[in-house]
């Protein structure tokens, strides 16, 4: 039986409602907080009322008017006279009201042929003698379903004061903390943020709040870095590999790219464990960086392990760069879930001797079998698609290898510091020259016939189309994965937005729609024109015909590869320059930077196409994919997907820690979490002394 039953009032009804708003045990309950409070400790004069405006005032009674269905009460404060009216249960309110009688009236203002008017205020007679003094009120997030079982505000706040006053919670932050940063006990302030004295103690309580969320993660975060100073190996900058590699280039670096290699070995070279960030577009070349840092560790008789997010991704890494090691004499293995099983009793063998020193995989690389004689190195690639326990898995993998994630996905620096503040960053911020950023458009249905045709001319002349959908198809057809992420700010988990009632929320849930799937476009091409070779690749396909179709587009055999986001990560086909996006508002506006980014990697001209779906787009869903298809910047793609979905969802800050934040928001609150680093850094330090 769940805890909440044991409440005043809450039978198996309301647990079961309390549930669907995610809210199933007292901790959630006492943590399910008001998102907004409305001020009723001062009253308002009724000359100074306004339309609109919350208001509380004591007055009297002057006058009741009783029309058909109606009562209308005209009250006044010596300010002026305000009109209250009613039209629900007229009968039992009018013994309610009598005239001289003094009141408290509360409520918002609206108003009626020009005349300021209360429908339906709250209400309460003032007896003789009796101090009255208003309340702040808690507003709390509410779903439907609540709202209509009662559970509503004054509710809510009563059995969270009953939970808070009968149940004992072991404070979550250590009394040392508590005092170091003058914070009340936890349930002394959850107590008061249910119920505040006074609207001006709200900014102090909330900002506690988020100091006791950020702590945790800030102590974690500074210990860690001060462990990785005492491990790991200095590995020397590499003479003679660096520069062979690069000599094998079919290009020159970027000055940023040179740049990034030269800071890294620095880094590789002192002593400690090493541990770095690359950020770079998508696009301006990052593995080339990784392979360079390689180099040190590989001259110096370490190993080296590339870890990618997808197989495709996997395949395609080694498919690269197997024969460009090879030029040096280094021999790369591959180790995916899919490698047959005396292939993979081999490599985990020469890996545990060392006879092997590369290996490019997947996450299959943290099993348990695999051991390293002596890694030196992990990178890896698309950090964010990895999870913070597999990144554990790996550095437990021994002797505490340095370790280069590479992201795609740029975070603001001011975020960075938060969220990566435990690693180096490096940014590349110059892309491969000669590059034409891609023009990305619009495409409304009436358009879509112009557009086929359009492909269908650049395809038969060599050019390629990514087709990207956000769904399978079929009954199982699964969505998109990552569109499904709503701003969380100030809403408790899994409800979003329902009404113009701003409390009121509803359940997190997709309606059913008719999104294009990968069957039906296949359908739409080859009804278009028979001549369109089509290929498929989504995540439900076996690993070797996702392998097949990639690598026919990859050879130029087929002109279009309808795929889901699978092909989100990574894919490197230069000559396909055409991209077709699919219900574009299924996905963020990170995640479309992603996929666009798959185009535009050769010279020639590359085109993005957003297919708007036949079915009417919000206003803010307009405006973000138009502002999408107007920048390349990434960094830009970035805060606007920050300004989006909120920073809660921020890729990246899941794997952090980050993600779980629920009352911090780490671009506005960015003081308040370096304050905390702060602290959290002396503390750690202290403690070792
Ligand atoms: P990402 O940063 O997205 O991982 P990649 O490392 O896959 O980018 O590089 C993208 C493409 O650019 C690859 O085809 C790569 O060979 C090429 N490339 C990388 N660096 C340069 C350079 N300095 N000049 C020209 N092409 C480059
Ligand atoms: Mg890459």
């Amino acid at each position: 039986m769940s805890d909440l039953s044991r409440l005043t009032g809450v039978g198996p009804k309301r647990v079961k409602i309390l549930a669907e708003a995610g809210i199933n045990t007292l901790r959630d309950l006492v943590y399910h907080l008001p998102r907004r409070y409305i001020d009723r400790t001062k009253f308002t004069p009724i000359a100074e009322l306004a339309v609109g405006k919350d208001a509380i005032f004591p007055c009297t009674v002057r006058s009741i008017a009783m029309a058909q269905m109606r009562m209308m009460v005209t009250v006044e404060d010596g300010t002026g006279t305000a009109e209250l009216v009613f039209f629900n249960g007229v009968q039992f309110l009018r013994n309610r009201f009598a005239e001289g009688q003094r009141m408290l009236i509360a409520g918002v203002p609206g108003s009626f042929r020009d005349q300021l008017q209360m429908v339906h205020p709250e209400f309460q007679a003032i007896k003789e003698g009796q101090e009255i003094k208003g309340e702040v009120l808690p507003r709390y997030p509410l779903t439907m379903d609540m709202s209509e079982a009662h559970v509503e505000h004054k509710f809510l706040q009563k059995i969270a004061l009953e939970a808070l006053q009968g149940f004992s919670f072991s404070d979550a932050l250590a009394e040392t903390h508590r005092r170091d940063l003058a914070l009340l006990p936890e349930a002394d302030l959850l107590r008061s943020l249910h119920k505040p004295a006074s609207a001006e103690e709200i900014p102090a309580l909330r900002r506690q709040l988020k100091v006791r969320e950020l702590l945790p993660l800030s102590l974690r975060l500074e210990a860690v870095k001060l462990e990785r100073r005492k491990v790991g190996s200095a590995w020397p900058v590499s003479e003679k590999l660096q520069n062979q590699l690069g000599a094998g280039l079919p290009f020159t670096l970027t000055a940023g790219q040179a740049e990034a290699v030269a800071e890294i070995s620095a880094f590789q070279s002192s002593p400690g464990q090493f541990c770095g960030l690359l950020m770079g577009d998508v696009g301006s070349g990052k593995t080339v960086v990784a392979m360079l840092a390689a180099a040190n560790v590989l001259e110096a008789g370490g190993q080296v392990a590339l870890m990618a997010p997808t197989e495709i991704l996997a395949n395609q890494h080694h498919e690269t760069l197997a024969p460009f090691l090879a030029k040096a004499g280094i021999r790369a293995g591959l180790l995916t879930g899919d490698t047959p099983k005396p292939e993979r009793e081999t490599l985990v063998s020469d890996l545990a001797s060392g006879a092997l020193n590369f290996v490019v995989g997947t996450h299959a690389l943290y099993s348990g079998d695999v051991k390293f004689k002596r890694l030196g190195l992990a990178i890896i690639d698309e950090q964010h698609r990895f999870g913070v326990q597999q990144r554990l898995a790996l550095s437990a993998k021994g002797g505490h290898p340095d370790i280069l994630y590479m992201s795609a996905t740029p975070i603001p620096r001011t975020l960075a510091q938060t969220v990566f503040g435990d690693l180096e960053n490096f940014v590349l911020k110059d892309k491969p020259a000669g590059r034409l950023p891609v023009k990305t458009r619009l495409v409304p249905p009436e358009k879509r016939k112009d557009m086929l045709a359009f492909l269908f001319k650049e395809a038969l002349g060599g050019n390629q189309v990514f087709w990207v959908v956000p769904q399978i198809g079929g009954k199982d057809g699964s969505i998109g994965d990552r569109s499904a992420k709503e701003p969380k700010s100030a809403r408790p988990a899994r409800l979003e937005k329902a009404s113009e009632d701003p409390d009121i929320f509803v359940p997190l849930k997709r309606p059913e729609e008719d999104l294009a799937s990968v069957g039906k476009i296949q359908a739409e091409l080859t009804a278009f024109s028979p001549e369109w070779k089509v290929g498929i690749v989504h995540g439900k396909l076996p690993a070797e015909k996702k392998e097949a179709a990639l690598n026919a587009f990859r050879k130029g055999e087929l002109h279009v590869l309808v795929a889901t986001t699978v092909i989100e990560v990574g894919v490197d086909v230069p000559q396909a320059n055409l991209m077709v996006i699919e219900s574009p508002d299924r996905f963020g506006v990170a995640q479309l930077h992603q996929l666009r980014g798959r185009t535009g990697r050769g010279t020639a001209q590359a085109w993005c196409f957003l297919s708007i779906p036949n079915r009417e787009w919000p206003i803010e869903t307009y405006d973000r994919i138009a502002g999408f298809a107007e920048t390349t910047d990434g960094f830009k793609i970035a805060e606007m997907d920050l300004k989006s979905r909120g920073t809660g969802n921020l890729e990246g800050t899941d794997q952090s820690g980050y993600g779980g934040l629920r009352f911090t928001d780490l671009i506005e609150d960015f003081e308040l979490t370096q304050e905390v680093r702060r602290y959290a850094e002396r503390d750690v330090k202290s403690a070792v002394k």
